[in-house]
């Protein structure tokens, strides 16, 4: 190609972001269509009673070359190391992550933490099998009491099912983003593994932190678009796919329609599948089943503001205690000072994980923020300082739940798509996944290289 081919991304995500800056960089002209009014997804950072914060805690991890070359490009030097010190919240105190033995032993007791590695032991010699669900991996991995006392009530607080009706798939995934839990047992085996092997493993999270907030990375990647000569336009909604034959030729928008000679999506699968013209029975019927099957937790998040700086140590503390619907508490204050700047106050941000058929969803802000206070307060995470203000987001369908057989439906819908020429299926909803930024970033630099291979450009 000797002009530069004209494509489209959608959604202003990582993922969709990534391939965007990835493509506008080699000369593409590239558009960005965000059905929301800003960019950054799941990753953006909001501007908050005169402070940054994210939606949740967002650390960024990777080892993978590519992409901490990309974060250097873009972050350059504005970035802090966060001290991560997360912690979990039990009934009568809070263990510290990364965990200390003796911290365990003094606060679980010495009996009880024998328990633990006994059932664990025991688990060892006569391992659970087979291993379907993620009740069954847990168990297998931790032992039955460490399960129970760990794992159990935290994560179905998270998923709001069972975990024996999950598919062991989320065992990778759940262990690294929804349950700091699983860490306490993943020390515990990892200084089985490192006694058996006579190893020494130093566990650290520390990591670097743009200064401004976890979206200042994509508030930049976006700029990058723009000054590259493309566009990136919010509040626009692709509601179709236009399609010849088996090749994409454009989009659909709620700005009208587009041509374009190559679309990378980074909106979820069954929507993007039910964009297109023509589907076949069989494809419906998955879509039918992937209502079902292919289904998400939603979150809530208040955020409160407490009239104290120094409430706590902890970045961010995972609630298992079920006196408290609370699942997690991220204190802004102790990440980087550039959130607060000079402000005296700590935003906190409570996350209520649910599903739309829960009266919680749509109950009245105020009414959240209510809740939250009279949590807080009876946790004693607010050490007595008053609140001044809340303030809720709404995050639907967010987080994949993995129930047994969704591959079933994932997989045929996931080739059906894969059938179509001149289009790129990326991203946490695209790709029906429960992962985090840098996999979105691979996935976009990834597309943008098969478009550029597709377009010989
Ligand atoms: C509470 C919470 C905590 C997290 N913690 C971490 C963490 O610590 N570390 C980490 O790395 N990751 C974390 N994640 C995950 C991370 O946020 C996601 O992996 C990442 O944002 C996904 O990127 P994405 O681009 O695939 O999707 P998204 O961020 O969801 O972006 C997709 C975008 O596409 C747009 N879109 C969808 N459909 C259309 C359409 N039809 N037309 C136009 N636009 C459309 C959406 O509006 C959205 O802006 C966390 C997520 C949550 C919710």
């Amino acid at each position: 190609m000797s002009t530069p081919p004209r494509i489209a991304v959608v959604g202003a995500g990582p993922a969709g972001l990534t391939a965007a800056y990835a493509l506008a960089r080699t000369g593409a002209r590239v558009e960005v269509h965000e059905a929301g009014p800003e960019v950054g997804g799941l990753s953006r950072t909001l501007d908050l009673w005169n402070q940054r914060v994210d939606l949740g805690p967002h650390r960024f991890h990777s080892q993978d070359a590519r992409i901490l070359a990309l974060f250097r490009e873009v972050v350059g030097e504005d970035w802090g190391l966060v001290r991560a010190h997360p912690g979990i919240f039990r009934e009568a105190h809070v263990l510290d992550y990364p965990l200390r033995a003796a911290d365990v032993v003094r606060k679980e007791g010495l009996l009880e933490s024998a328990r633990c590695v006994l059932s664990f032991a025991r688990q060892q010699a006569r391992p659970r099998a087979p291993v379907r669900t993620f009740e069954d991996w847990l168990v297998r991995h931790f032992g039955p009491r460490v399960y129970a006392r760990f794992f159990r009530d935290y994560n179905e607080k998270f998923f709001g099912v069972p975990l024996g009706q999950l598919d062991a798939a989320l065992a990778g995934p759940a262990s690294k983003d929804a349950s700091l839990v699983s860490t306490v047992l993943n020390a515990l085996r990892t200084q089985w593994d490192n006694a058996r092997a006579g190893a020494v493993k130093e566990v650290t999270q520390d990591f670097p932190y743009p200064v401004r907030g976890t979206g200042m990375v994509y508030e930049r990647m976006a700029r990058g678009v723009r000054e590259h000569g493309g566009e990136v336009f919010l509040d626009s909604r692709v509601e179709a796919l236009e399609v010849q034959g088996r090749r994409v030729t454009g989009l659909r928008t709620s700005r009208g329609a587009l041509p374009y000679d190559y679309v990378v999506s980074s909106a979820p699968l069954a929507p993007l599948v039910s964009q297109l013209p023509e589907l076949p029975g069989d494809v419906r019927e998955h879509l039918r089943r992937a209502r079902d099957v292919l289904t998400f937790r939603s979150n809530l998040l208040v955020y409160l503001e407490v009239q104290s700086s120094s409430l706590f140590p902890y970045s961010w503390l995972e609630m298992h205690t079920p006196a408290v619907r609370v699942g997690r508490v991220t204190n802004f204050r102790n990440w980087v000072p550039q959130l607060h700047g000079a402000e005296a106050s700590s935003i906190l941000c409570m996350e209520y994980w649910c599903s739309h058929e829960e009266p919680l969803w749509s109950a009245p802000d105020a009414e959240l923020v209510a809740l939250a206070k009279r949590e807080l307060s009876a946790t004693g995470l607010d050490g007595g300082a008053g609140v001044a203000r809340g303030h809720v987001v709404r995050l639907p369908r967010c987080f994949p739940v993995y129930r047994p057989g969704y591959q079933d439906v994932l997989r045929p819908l996931r080739e059906y798509l894969g059938g179509f020429e001149r289009l790129g299926n990326i991203g946490r909803g695209g790709q029906f996944s429960y992962n985090s930024q840098d996999a979105n970033w691979r996935m976009g630099l990834e597309a943008a290289d098969q478009a550029r291979a597709a377009l010989g450009w």
